[in-house]
């Protein structure tokens, strides 16, 4: 199992600091955040330590999503939310501030003060296909291969 000494979600996963525990497997924990959007805020935390999403190895990511719709039911009915946002952070520039990937289930309400939708941008020309291409080139093939 990875770890890193100095991280403070795996001292959480592993005990060494107290959390709120709501949800266990072999592979991850959930929490309740402790600064929470909305009462009911759940973090899920894989097990091992990976300090952004795109570290993550594909069977812990799946393992963690297999986990987010049980999750959210129960979020929403324990706190009689309107509806959910499933959210992951990477990079300080998105709002990480703990370097060990974790999932937000936010529960959202009607009348809540979260600032939601961001704002959008729209493509110009032939924008949306070259970008599409610059990510497929990326993934190594294309989206139909
Ligand atoms: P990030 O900004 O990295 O996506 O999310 C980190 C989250 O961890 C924040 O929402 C923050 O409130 C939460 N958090 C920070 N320290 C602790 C802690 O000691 N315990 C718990 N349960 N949550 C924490
Ligand atoms: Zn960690």
């Amino acid at each position: 199992m990875s770890r890193d000494p100095k991280c403070l979600f795996c001292k959480i996963v592993h005990g060494e600091i107290p959390s709120a525990r709501v949800l266990e497997t072999d592979r991850a924990v959930a929490i309740l955040d402790i600064n929470p959007v909305a009462k009911g805020h759940v973090l899920i935390i894989p097990r091992d330590h990976h300090a952004q999403v795109a570290e993550l190895p594909d069977d812990l990511a799946a393992h963690v999503g297999s986990l987010v719709p049980r999750l959210t039911r129960a979020v929403v009915a324990a706190t009689g939310a309107d509806g959910s946002n499933t959210i992951i952070n990477s990079g300080r520039v998105a709002g990480q501030t703990i370097f060990h990937c974790h999932w937000h289930v936010i529960p959202r309400f009607e009348d809540d003060p979260v600032r939601w939708p961001w704002p959008h941008d729209s493509y110009l020309g032939d924008e949306m296909g070259r970008t599409a291409s610059l990510i497929q080139r990326e993934l190594g093939g294309h989206a139909d291969d």
